[in-house]
């Protein structure tokens, strides 16, 4: 097989043209047979706008095609693995992205992991969500963050990652034998949608307990048997249970999950993060900048931006999680605190379009202690509570943010819980307000009426986490054998494509150790 690249069609020529195309760049005969399956599909605003494609094509004497431009051979990932039986059962804290991938993989081996989550199962926890977004009555073991599926099912479950690794396709695979949508396995910035994403992870559940793993839903790991610097086993309130492998995939909001590693020994460090507020706009605005004289032939496809500023305080700012046709929710997990994040359904339909705006901080803004960064948040959380009373979120126009004044919102925002005017300016510390300000004019540049025709609506404080559970090359804890962290609470991902993989690789290192 070869992989062909940059076959383009115009925004206009439907992909029937695509054989044709792909006859022409590699100089077929029209009698020459082959087939073809898409790679990959990304929409070019530059100059022309048009549909550039990578095409994997099987055809005869691939190697005559080599010379080509934009031609190359074409290895997929192959999984193999020998299913053995091994002499203990793996457990798995936390069932989000990278414990699902962990699990998924290790059961493949062989192995009947034991997985623990603190939050529901997908049904009950939409539920509870529900329940919240309608009375402001938070369950905290089961919400936005915890439960079946991890952090990114109320999300927008797009599925980008800067990171190169043939095993995205591995999971892109997975996801689509669960039930994603097809074309996630070619767009260029894959999205399924927190309704279809929920699908997926529940159909993988089922299929994960037929297959040996047994899960305990609504069971929160509250202490680790360690002895003699190598993990044991764990508790719950529900009994111990003994393993020489635990995998932590708990996330960035576990915070009982850090002071218990604390109290225990295992060796943690702080690291920075970053703060800020979504922004929200009209999506029509956004389609109409980002496809300008395209947006007649595009304005069904709700479109993204990506946004990085650099300001004279040092202190970068960028646009984060995107959610086109989305709506901004409350992701708190604790009664009195408030922190926003972002989610849409696979239609992406809501008609507004949301983002973090997230300032980069470091110990300037929050000390060297090692919890201070965690600290550093749950400060800002809390004071969004205070301020409310309540679960709304704290909101201003973005032109009056920079005024300084606060006036009626321009429009109302998709936060379901209420919001509150208030003049972001007297919530964040100054040098935060400095490097706001300085970003929201540039981005007004790249996107002109991103000012007039915004608002804001906050605090966003979760994008990352705020300690780094440190391990060796193995992906053992530095000091604690057999302990393993992984995925974004561990400070080794950030999203879901880049956790999921966290979990794989983890895993193979379990298997080729225990083998
Ligand atoms: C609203 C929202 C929208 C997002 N949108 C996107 C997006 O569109 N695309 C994207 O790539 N990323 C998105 N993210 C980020 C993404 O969800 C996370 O990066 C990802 O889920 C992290 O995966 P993880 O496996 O490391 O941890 P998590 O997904 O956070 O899962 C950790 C799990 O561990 C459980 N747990 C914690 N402590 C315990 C304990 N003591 N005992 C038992 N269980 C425990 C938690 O309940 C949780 O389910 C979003 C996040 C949020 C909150």
């Amino acid at each position: 097989m070869i992989i062909v690249r940059q076959v383009k069609l115009d925004l206009l020529e439907g992909e029937e043209k695509l054989a044709l195309k792909l006859r022409h760049k590699l100089h077929l005969d029209k009698d020459e047979k082959f087939s073809y399956k898409i790679e990959h599909r990304s929409l070019d605003l530059r100059k022309k706008a048009h549909y550039s494609y990578s095409l994997i094509v099987e055809i005869k004497n691939e190697q005559r095609f080599l010379h080509l431009k934009d031609v190359e051979l074409y290895k997929p990932f192959k999984l193999e693995l020998k299913p053995q039986q091994y002499p203990f059962r793996p457990i798995i804290i936390g069932y989000g992205p990278s414990g699902i991938f962990a699990n998924y993989l290790l059961v493949k081996a062989g192995f009947k992991p034991i997985v623990f989550e603190r939050g529901s199962r997908i049904l009950n926890r939409v539920k509870a969500v529900e329940h919240f977004l309608k009375t402001g009555e938070l369950n905290e073991e089961s919400n936005v963050q915890f439960g079946e599926g991890g952090a990114g099912t109320f999300s927008d479950a797009k599925l980008t990652t800067r990171i190169k690794d043939p095993l995205i396709s591995f999971i892109t695979e997975v996801l689509i034998a669960y039930g994603a949508p097809c074309e996630i396995r070619y767009e260029h910035h894959p999205h399924i949608g927190t309704d279809k994403i929920r699908t997926v992870i529940q159909n993988l559940t089922d299929d994960m307990m037929q297959k040996g793993s047994s899960f305990h839903f609504d069971e929160r790991v509250s202490d680790l048997l360690i002895k003699d610097h190598q993990i044991k086993g764990v508790i719950t309130a529900k009994g111990t249970y003994q393993s020489p492998v635990v995998i932590l995939a708990c996330g960035h909001s576990s915070e009982d999950i850090y002071e218990l590693l604390y109290k225990k020994g295992v060796y943690l460090e702080n690291k920075a993060l970053a703060v800020g507020f979504r922004v929200e706009h009209p999506q029509e605005l956004i389609d109409r900048l980002q496809y300008k004289d395209n947006y007649a032939f595009l304005k069904e496809i709700p479109s993204e931006y990506f946004l990085r500023a650099k300001t004279s305080l040092n202190k970068g700012v960028f646009s984060f999680c995107m959610c086109p046709g989305g709506e901004i929710v409350n992701a708190s997990f604790k009664k009195d605190r408030v922190l926003t994040n972002g989610m849409s359904y696979y239609k992406r339909d809501s008609q507004l379009a949301n983002s973090a705006i997230l300032v980069q901080i470091d110990t300037s803004d929050y000390g060297e202690a090692l919890f201070a960064p965690l600290d550093y948040i749950k400060a800002l959380e809390k004071k969004a509570y205070d301020i409310t009373r309540s679960n709304k979120a704290l909101a201003q126009n973005i032109k009056d943010y920079l005024k300084k004044e606060v006036h009626p919102l321009i429009f109302n925002s998709s936060y379901r819980l209420g919001t509150k005017l208030y003049d972001l300016n007297a919530f964040f510390d100054a040098p935060i307000n400095k490097a706001l300000h300085e970003a929201l004019h540039h981005f007004d540049k790249l996107l002109p009426g991103f000012i007039d025709k915004g608002i804001i609506v906050g605090p966003e404080t979760r994008s990352s986490a705020p300690l780094r559970i440190k391990r060796d090359q193995s992906r053992q804890s530095v000091n604690t054998k057999g302990l393993y962290p992984i995925g974004e609470g561990a400070g080794y991902g950030g999203g879901i494509m880049s956790c999921a993989l966290d979990g794989l690789h983890t895993a193979f290192k379990i298997i080729e150790i225990s083998s």
